[in-house]
């Protein structure tokens, strides 16, 4: 089990990490999410043995891990950092940096894991093509498909879908997870996409200023929002009385006392958010089919 425990850290003033405790058993997957500059990048570093922390503790199966200050050779053979940065060697090619964690005392067997790895992030194709010569979203890929090749037991992943395109995230993101579950690597993420989240977290930790302001699983993060911005995470949403309330949750009904006056209707692809004017604050509310401007609906608030 991977052990954050009450961790603090500072640039210089300001605290940019503050008091993150949270637990990873083998397999799982956590979640860091936040806006950007809510200290995210600098947990997982932490979590790396990165930078000395001010306070607290991060272990592996009860074994401390040293910040920079007590350990000699950085890095781990147990636990990779996919970073923000890819920390790839653009002179080489994609196969080789992805290689370049593994042993050469076989290279029949390098060549089928890297070639394996190449095929889980979708890039077979550039296996030998220089890294200086690929888009964005391959260096993501070769960065994702480098972390993997040691077969690491802790895997931390720094938005790791973030320049890739939306229509092939989608595959490579269950392709990676799958791979994550079925060899049991435990996860880190850390993302500002809800999509990264919701299938494949087991536990969320919602951070503001560095610090955990909500958290559990995805399912109850989802229903229970407590505060509307972690609901504007999810999904849209209208603050009602100071509930909240998803597109889905408030329904147009034939009849009501409570009407609305339709001003917008945005197509969603599979249906549509209709914008209203309800007691003068504006609702979003899911539809089946776009709605007249200014026409008055009857809705309900249904949770
Ligand atoms: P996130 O990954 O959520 O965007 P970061 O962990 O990168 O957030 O940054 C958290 C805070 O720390 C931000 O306010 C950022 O400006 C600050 N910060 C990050 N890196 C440095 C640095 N090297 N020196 C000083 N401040 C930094
Ligand atoms: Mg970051």
């Amino acid at each position: 089990m991977l052990v954050v425990k009450n961790i603090s850290f500072r640039y210089d003033k300001t605290r940019v990490v503050d008091n993150i405790s949270f637990k990873v058993k083998k397999g799982q997957v956590v979640a860091i999410i936040g806006e950007s500059g809510s200290g995210k990048s600098t947990i997982l570093k932490l979590i790396y043995g990165e930078k000395d922390l001010e306070e607290g503790r991060v272990s592996w199966c009860n074994k401390k891990i040293l910040g920079p200050k007590d350990k000699l050779i950085a890095g781990h053979e147990f636990m990779k950092h996919v970073t923000q940065e890819f920390d790839l060697m653009p002179f080489t090619t994609a196969a080789e940096n992805i290689g370049s964690h593994l042993s050469n005392f076989n290279p029949e067997k390098k060549k089928k894991r890297i070639s394996t790895l190449l095929n889980i992030v979708g890039l077979s194709d550039c296996a030998n093509t220089k890294v200086l010569r690929l888009s964005g979203g391959q260096k993501q890929r070769v960065a994702i498909a480098k972390g993997l090749a040691a077969k690491p037991e802790v895997l931390l992943l720094d938005e790791p879908f973030s320049h890739i395109d939306s229509y092939k995230k989608r595959t490579l993101r269950r392709g990676l997870f799958d791979y994550l579950k079925s060899n049991q690597i435990s996860c880190v993420i850390a993302s500002h996409d809800k999509n990264d989240v919701l299938s494949f977290a087991d536990y969320v930790a919602v951070v503001e200023e560095g610090k955990i302001i909500a958290a559990g699983t995805p399912e109850d993060l989802y229903k229970d929002p407590v505060l509307p911005k972690i609901a504007a995470f999810f999904s849209d949403f209208s603050f009602i009385n100071g509930k909240i309330y998803y597109t889905n949750q408030i329904k147009i009904v034939p009849n009501s006392k409570q009407k609305a006056i339709v001003s917008k209707n945005y197509f969603n692809g599979k249906d549509y958010i209709v914008e209203a004017e309800f007691e003068s604050q504006t609702i979003l509310i899911t539809s089946s089919k776009p709605i007249k401007k200014n026409e008055t609906i009857n809705i309900r608030f249904d949770k």
